[in-house]
């Protein structure tokens, strides 16, 4: 019988909750009542979560691995699950159960009422630290404002999404992903559903400022050309002030009535500031171009290194 739901669960070092993950999904995905997978995406795990996968797929006919041969980053696995999936609707979860599985029956009653993508919106969010509280609530916002894609706020990747969407986004193969923005992008009838985001199981979360910074700043140059537009506003700003310093350093200098000064202080604060501003304006061009140079290398997204479950014989759809 032909898969209706896939869940894509992507997994980076989450030994101690697979387990308890496995269970609650399988509750609820079989109170749906209809055929469903689930695939869970082992992003180069150091720990026992793949020895912990392949006991289930041992044991559950309807789990699937895919393995990478490395740790790919959380966007790019999900990405994969995207492209292996071959349910009706797909539903993306984290596997550190902060998205209760128990919310997937509302976003596939939306999905039956017509909708296409049913986002999950964070109407709360327990157990998370007031910095990366009010990190996200300010970068859900700017990326909002700056961009002329309508990106939902308080809204990560736990969402459903309808085939027809999932095989939209697989035509897009861009490097640096920020996968909500893809979804916003390609548009179709897109409805949000609220929920509470709980504390992480277990483990810490595989998310450091490092990571986030890259996705955040993934996110901007995926949707918005303003970093660069803000460095040529920069630019003008900075001319306009120096075009009347110059006026009055020759003015001092024509006609003034006493002789200018050596003015050591003066000529190094211009050049500390024009040096920084050079070097930021740099800077953010080089976050492009570096971008541009990994699109242009064309390697694919991920390589597996296993794929383990009921479609391991298959051919999937594989467009890495
Ligand atoms: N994850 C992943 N690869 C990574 C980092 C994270 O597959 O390089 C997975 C992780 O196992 C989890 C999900 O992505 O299922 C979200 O990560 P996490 O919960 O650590 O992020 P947070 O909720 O703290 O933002
Ligand atoms: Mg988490």
């Amino acid at each position: 019988m032909d898969v209706v739901f896939s869940v894509i669960i992507p997994v980076f070092n989450e030994e101690a909750i697979i387990g308890e993950l496995h269970r609650r999904l399988t509750a609820v995905m079989n109170s749906l009542g209809e055929p469903y997978e689930l695939l869970f995406i082992n992003d180069g795990s150091r720990d026992g979560s793949l020895a912990g996968m392949r006991e289930m797929v041992g044991r559950d006919p309807h789990v699937r691995v895919l393995d990478f041969a490395r740790n790919f980053g959380h966007q790019i696995a999900i990405t994969a699950g995207m492209d292996h999936a071959r349910g009706q609707a797909v539903v993306i979860i984290d596997a550190d159960l902060q998205d209760p599985p128990e919310v997937i029956p509302e976003l596939v009653a939306r999905w039956r009422e017509g909708y296409q993508v049913v986002y999950a919106v964070r109407a709360r969010r327990e157990g998370e630290t007031f910095f990366k509280k009010a990190t996200a609530s300010l970068f859900y916002r700017l990326i909002r404002r700056i961009t002329n894609v309508d990106i939902p706020v308080d809204t990560g990747d736990f969402r459903l999404m309808d085939r027809q969407v999932v095989d939209a986004l697989g035509t897009i193969r861009e490097k640096h992903r920020f996968v909500r923005g893809l979804v916003s992008w390609v548009g179709f009838r897109q409805v949000g559903v609220p929920y509470v985001r709980h504390e992480r199981m277990a483990g810490e979360t595989k998310y450091p400022l490092k990571k986030m910074l890259k996705f955040a700043f993934d996110g901007i140059t995926s949707f918005s050309f303003l970093p660069l537009q803000m460095a040529t506003y920069l630019g003008f700003a900075v001319s306009g002030l120096s075009f009347l310093v110059i006026c009055w350093v020759l003015f001092q200098k024509l006609i003034g009535r006493q002789p200018l000064e050596p003015g050591w202080a003066s000529v190094m604060t211009a050049v500390l500031f024009l040096g920084g501003v050079q070097l930021i304006t740099i800077g953010l061009i080089g976050e492009y171009v570096g971008r541009i140079y990994d699109e242009v290398k064309e390697r694919p997204l991920y390589i597996l290194n296993e794929e383990l479950g009921v479609a391991a014989s298959a051919p999937s759809r594989v467009r890495a």
